[in-house]
């Protein structure tokens, strides 16, 4: 079994459709993928006409909120036609479109027309920052995406517009309810110092979550052995993905995440007693 349980079709702000993702996850040496959009499943819902043998995993990757932390919860197995977690994604989905026309409104201040057009013309369920950045960049109003999140986006950025969403333990439980488990994403990229890592990580044990990322694009091996350390303490299941969005960018490729040391793998969540992939 060789699994990456964390990837982006373009009905969020992945670049490439559901069929791309499985080829290129055979064509890698993958076994079992998980489709993990942003607040929606609209990947999930399609027909595929060919799986390359591959075993997809229905998933989530749902934007939370822990204290002032925006926090990515990773939902496996989900029963993407729950009622509790499909009004619970139509919520966020709803109020990201919100935050777009905040933002649009700002921009506009600014003398940037369009946003809004170029976002319907996009085949996207949910918006992100990651949109606006493109919108930016292809209307010339950026050099690159970065500068877009520096410039306007990122937390400084002139058109930032403040966010609440979903609190953590709420996505928790909706997961559970929906079937699904329950990861922490890429927990090392969250700014938050050792203690409140740690703090974090209590509280998604103390809530029942399931297992955390301990592998994934762009961490580095001091990283990620003290990731395994404190899964192995919090007795949590390991998890691993690439978070891939995107072929012709940065973003590490499908299933080329570095490979967790043996004794976390024993510890995976496909060893999970509720996992039937
Ligand atoms: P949102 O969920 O709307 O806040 O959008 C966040 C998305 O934007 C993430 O899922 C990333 O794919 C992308 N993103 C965040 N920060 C950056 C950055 N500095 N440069 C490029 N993309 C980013
Ligand atoms: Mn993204
Ligand atoms: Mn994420
Ligand atoms: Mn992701």
């Amino acid at each position: 079994m060789k699994a990456d349980l964390h990837c982006h079709s373009y009905y969020s702000d992945g670049n490439h459709a559901p069929d791309f993702l499985l080829k290129r996850a055979a064509e890698n040496g993958i076994t079992h993928l998980a489709i993990t959009d942003h607040d929606c499943t609209t990947a999930l819902e399609k027909p595929l006409d060919d799986y390359y043998g591959l075993q997809l995993i229905p998933g989530i990757e749902v934007s939370c909120q822990w204290e002032t932390q925006e926090i990515h919860l990773i939902g496996l197995g989900i029963d993407w036609e729950n009622t509790e977690l499909k009004n619970i994604l139509y919520k966020q989905q709803t109020a990201r479109r919100s935050r777009c026309e905040a933002i649009n409104q700002i921009l506009e201040a600014n003398g940037i027309e369009g946003l809004l057009d170029y976002l319907d013309a996009l085949a996207s369920t949910t918006f992100t920052r990651s949109h606006i950045a493109d919108f930016l960049v292809l209307s010339g109003h950026t050099k690159n995406k970065q500068k877009a999140f520096k410039q306007y986006l990122g937390k400084k950025g002139k058109a930032y517009v403040p966010f609440t969403w979903i609190p953590l333990y709420e996505a928790i439980n909706a997961i559970h309810n929906a079937a699904g488990l329950t990861v922490l994403a890429h927990p090392g990229r969250y700014s938050l110092n050792k203690r409140k890592l740690e703090a974090l990580i209590t509280h998604f044990k103390a809530n029942e979550g399931d297992g955390m990322e301990v592998s994934y694009g762009g961490i580095d091996p001091l990283m990620q052995r003290h990731l395994e350390q404190l899964a192995e303490s919090a007795s949590l299941f390991i998890s691993v993905g690439s978070d891939f969005h995107n072929a012709e960018a940065h973003w590490t490729d499908i299933g080329k995440f570095p490979t967790p040391s043996p004794a976390a793998i024993k510890n995976a969540i496909w060893n999970h007693p509720r996992w039937h992939f």
